[in-house]
């Protein structure tokens, strides 16, 4: 029902649009409008971009106004949604909301003296800031390891007292997916939960940068200002993205030296140190530095483990530890694909009834890990590796101890992990019983040589070229 009518009120709009502009600008304009829903006497249009939506707020206010109010009558008003990046595979497409554009507006008077609340709503007339934060974003659900230990326990410490430790700003920076969305937002979840009067904002730069074009845009940018000088915690997230946006970074200059100044917190995340950010202003990013930078590094194998049974568990999926562990050695890009592969097995799993073994995770890893793993035989390469190095078979196989058996043995491993699908422990039982973990050192201490040793890593790139062109032929 609610689809049909909206269509119809869109299409009578249409109707009314269509004699006021020429054919041309009504197919540039009107036509790639769809219409979203209509509420009481609001409609809402999406319409494809940012650039879209300005044009038609500079040119067509008064065609919109005249349509809208023929067809919803006089309080009739017209909402926007942007679509700001239409998104592709991984990633759904992201939205801004412009409700009250121009051609919405009833009466532009009454309209500047309402508040200026980008998120908030009103209730008695008191403003209520949402705070935009995801409820599984917590500290409960943030695994702790080694690769993110001091950024967790910098985020905690905020957590407790905001605004008065002096880790004011936070800024935690690292590669994609290794937690700062998640973890910030626990920061701001931890504060909403123990100091539930703190007005608590999460905001990510694109919807920043919006807000402040939109703002300046109205003349509204007092009221920009003034709205988020009452939060009491402010999270900006991607604040790399504000690079060589120069006016909004004044802004942000601004807002920024307000908060600090009362003891108000600060958390940025970036994706690299403020050292390295390009296309800032240096006193902003001598700002960045005031508080406490902490990184997030890339998840070692153990704190991967450990998120993937977490994930599962809050599921209440029971996932078995070799699929656990060949996940957690496979999906080596990042946790985001990590989160993708857990959420295919659990579908799998609840909706498909699928038992969750190695097979069904390797069928779901195929469209994610980059490395095609030729199948080939341990044998094959463990007799490679020996001619190679000039050692016996047997002893690769076996349990001596010597240095010049343990690193070619370790090189055999390193390579069976590549090259084959075998799990840890399979690899293992190969090498004369040993287990998972001897497996694992075994990968990281070949993984550590050839950070420390270049002879040693062109010795180990000429062996896998040998092992990868035996395999193609
Ligand atoms: P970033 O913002 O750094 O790109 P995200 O915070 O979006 O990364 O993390 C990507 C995914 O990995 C999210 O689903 C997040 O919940 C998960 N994740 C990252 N780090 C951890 C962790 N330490 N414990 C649990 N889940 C994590
Ligand atoms: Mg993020």
């Amino acid at each position: 029902m609610e689809v049909a009518t909206t269509a119809s009120v869109w299409n009578d709009c249409l109707e009314i649009i269509r004699r006021e502009v020429d054919e041309q600008n009504f197919a540039t304009w009107f036509q790639p409008i769809v219409p979203l829903r209509t509420d009481g006497n609001v409609l809402t249009i999406q319409v494809p971009s940012q650039f879209f939506y300005e044009w038609l707020e500079e040119n067509y206010v008064p065609v919109l106004k005249k349509a809208i109010q023929a067809v919803l009558g006089e309080q009739g008003r017209l909402e926007y949604s942007v679509v700001v990046d239409s998104g592709n595979k991984s990633n759904p497409p992201v939205m801004v909301n412009y409700p009250n554009g121009l051609a919405g507006r009833r009466n532009a008077t009454a309209d500047q003296q309402e508040e200026y609340s980008p998120f908030g709503f009103k209730s008695n007339s008191t403003q209520v800031i949402n705070p935009r934060l995801n409820p599984n974003y917590t500290f409960e659900t943030f695994i702790e390891g080694d690769c993110n230990r001091l950024a967790r326990s910098a985020g905690m410490a905020v957590a407790k007292k905001p605004g008065i430790t002096s880790f004011n700003p936070l800024m935690l920076y690292g590669g994609v997916g290794v937690g700062k969305t998640h973890l910030v937002q626990a920061v701001g979840n931890e504060i909403k939960k123990n100091f539930p009067d703190k007005v608590v904002l999460y905001i990510d730069q694109n919807d920043f940068t919006n807000q402040f074009l939109n703002a300046l845009q109205n003349n509204k940018l007092q009221d920009f200002q003034n709205f988020y000088l009452k939060v009491d915690l402010l999270i900006l997230d991607d604040v790399q993205f504000l690079a060589g946006r120069e006016k909004t970074q004044e802004f942000f200059f601004n807002i920024f030296n307000n908060l600090h100044q009362s003891g108000k917190q600060i958390i940025m995340t970036s994706d690299c140190p403020p050292r390295d950010m390009k296309g800032f202003q240096e006193r902003l990013l001598s700002r960045f530095k005031w508080g406490l930078t902490a990184d997030l590094q890339e998840p070692d194998f153990e704190t991967k483990l450990a998120i993937i049974h977490n994930k599962m568990q809050s599921d209440g999926i029971d996932i078995p530890t070799e699929v656990a562990e060949y996940l957690a050695y496979s999906v080596d890009t990042n946790l985001r694909d990590m989160e993708g592969v857990l959420n295919s097995l659990i579908f799998h799993a609840t909706l498909l009834k699928k038992n969750i073994d190695l097979e069904l995770a390797k069928d779901v890893l195929k469209n994610i890990v980059k490395e095609i793993q030729n199948d080939v035989s341990v044998d094959f390469i463990q007799k490679t590796v020996s001619d190679y190095f000039k050692v016996e078979l047997d002893a690769i196989k076996g349990k001596v101890k010597k240095r010049e058996i343990v690193i070619p043995r370790q090189v055999a491993m390193y390579f069976c992990k590549r090259y084959t699908q075998l799990t840890l422990s399979m690899i293992g039982e190969n090498f004369g019983g040993r287990d998972h973990s001897t497996v694992i050192h075994a990968l990281e201490s070949v993984e550590d040589m050839m950070k420390a040793d270049a002879n040693f890593k062109s010795t180990v790139d000429e062996l896998g070229k040998k092992l990868k062109t035996r395999i193609a032929s």
